[in-house]
């Protein structure tokens, strides 16, 4: 029983052992996890910079190609222009390049694209040709068309006296665009922000996209009412609100509760910004982590309980079989070792008594084994049944039986036995294949050391010294050992 509360609480603690080892790796693989998710995110901004420059600086440049090209120049003065052949110079650039070009001529009041699309310049479609033409810049970022959105770039064909002759440009899908950054946003959370020179949001990766600066003034975005722009401010001080670092050419790099990366664009005179919560400060993932850990704790409660049903379902029935002779069904010698110890402690003494079937050799020989295995569940039957419950009868070995009996005294304990005694003698036993009977009898040393905290070794050879003694007066009687 000792052992069996001891068991249970081994099981217990390797159990919770195991779980709170479980939910401390979990913890720290979780950490790292995010510490290689913040390395590689910082990794992940010089690509993303190669990419912006890709798809912003490549096509403005191509744009720049084309309208400080000295044919196109030439040809968008003259008088009489063949649209075939501005289609074919137009189309071989954005085959090149895969992208849509096109060129808008005040002269000949038409706009051509690589789609061989022709408006003229009055349309409402080139409403941004007139607007752009009165700004003093010479190129442009323009978000236009908010059915299909395209990012333009329009850089303005001048001649060499400086006099403004129309537009070559290049048309950024805005879905495409969109398409590519986003596998950044999955992969590292990053958004990617674009802003003009009035601190304006012009495009961004997330669901601003696609706000339209001139069509739909009254919704652009500035970034100073972003969060993570003011956190950005406050850590980059005074000078970074005067905007020194447009001039900068090498992107800044700041790390805070967001990883914030800023590139000057100078053609353009935007600003790019990178932005991703540092992973640790993702609160989404500590959220899916602690949900994962209830639902697992919940588990491990419940597969606990299961578990304890059937390990106690198969303690009861193993213990039982370690602790009974199979026999006689009696507790066996370990058992009683045990129940001494716990009646030591619960009682003042505890009297011990052993007892010996008289002459079994002979019935064994006489009836054979099996009838002495039935003799021996009778007697041992008639022993338990015979005491009260706080007592204790067992099979010490062969045909030797002990009895425990709390609170009893030398003289109280003969008393006990001797009716049991007479009540076995009184037995008549069958020999199984004839009407005849025969009687056992049995012999009891009773130890008057009934004091507790006494080995039960110590004891038991003074009860056996009684029971030899008990032999030796001629069997079937009850001996105490007297010092
Ligand atoms: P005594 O009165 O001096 O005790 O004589 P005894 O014959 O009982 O003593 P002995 O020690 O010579 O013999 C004990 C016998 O008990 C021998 C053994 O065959 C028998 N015995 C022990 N265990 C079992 C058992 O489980 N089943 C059967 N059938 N016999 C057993
Ligand atoms: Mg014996
Ligand atoms: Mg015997």
């Amino acid at each position: 029983m000792k052992f069996i509360n001891k068991f249970d609480r081994y099981i217990t603690v390797i159990f919770f052992f195991t779980i709170i080892t479980i939910v401390a790796t979990s913890y720290f693989t979780f950490k790292e996890f995010f510490s290689l998710h913040s390395q590689r995110q910082q990794q992940a901004i010089i690509p993303l910079y190669s990419l912006i420059t890709n798809e912003i600086v490549r096509p403005l440049t191509i744009a720049q190609f084309m309208a400080n090209d000295k044919f196109l120049i030439d040809y968008a003065q003259q008088d009489k222009i063949e649209t075939a052949l501005l289609f074919d110079y137009i189309s071989t650039l954005a085959k090149q390049f895969q992208l849509l070009s096109f060129v808008a001529l005040e002269k000949h009041n038409l706009m051509i694209d690589a789609n061989n699309k022709i408006t003229s310049l009055f349309d409402e479609e080139a409403e941004w040709f007139y607007r752009l033409k009165k700004l003093e810049a010479l190129q442009f970022a323009d978000i236009g068309n908010s059915v299909d959105p395209h990012l333009y770039f329009d850089v303005k064909i001048m001649n060499d006296k400086q006099e403004f002759l129309g537009f070559a440009g290049v048309a950024v899908d805005l879905d495409q665009f969109a398409k590519t950054f986003s596998q950044f946003y999955q992969r590292f959370g990053f958004e990617v922000f674009f802003v003009d020179e009035n601190d304006n949001i012009t495009l961004s990766s997330s669901a601003l996209m696609k706000t339209d600066s001139h069509h739909r003034k009254s919704e652009l975005v500035n970034i100073n009412s972003l969060d993570w722009y003011q956190s950005y401010l406050q850590q980059q001080g005074e000078s970074e609100k005067n905007k020194t670092s447009i001039d900068n050419s090498f992107p800044s790099y700041i790390e805070s509760e967001f990883i914030i990366s800023q590139l000057p664009l100078k053609d353009l005179n935007w600003r790019v910004f990178i932005v991703a919560p540092e992973a640790s400060q993702q609160s989404e993932y500590w959220l899916l982590f602690f949900s994962k850990l209830v639902i697992f704790i919940l588990v491990s409660l419940v597969l606990y309980y299961l578990f304890n049903i059937a390990i106690n379902y198969f303690k009861v029935n193993l213990v039982k079989d370690s602790e009974t002779d199979h026999l006689t069904k009696l507790p066996n010698r370990s058992f009683i070792h045990w129940k001494y110890s716990e009646l030591n402690q619960k009682h003042d003494n505890v009297c011990v008594v052993i007892a010996d079937i008289d002459n079994f050799k002979a019935i064994n020989d006489s009836y054979g084994h099996l009838i002495g295995d039935d003799a021996l569940k009778i007697i041992a039957n008639k022993l338990s049944e015979s005491l009260r419950n706080v007592d204790l009868a067992g099979r010490w070995g062969g045909e030797e039986f002990i009895i425990l009996l709390p609170d009893t005294t030398a003289e109280q304990a003969l008393e006990i036995i001797d009716r049991i005694r007479v009540s076995i003698e009184n037995i008549s036993f069958s020999d199984g294949s004839s009407d005849q009977t025969f009687n056992i009898t049995v012999s009891f040393g009773i130890s008057d050391s009934s004091l507790a905290g006494i080995p039960l070794k110590e004891i038991i050879s003074k009860a056996d010294k009684a029971l030899y003694q008990a032999k030796e007066n001629g069997r079937n009687q009850v001996v105490i050992h007297l010092e």
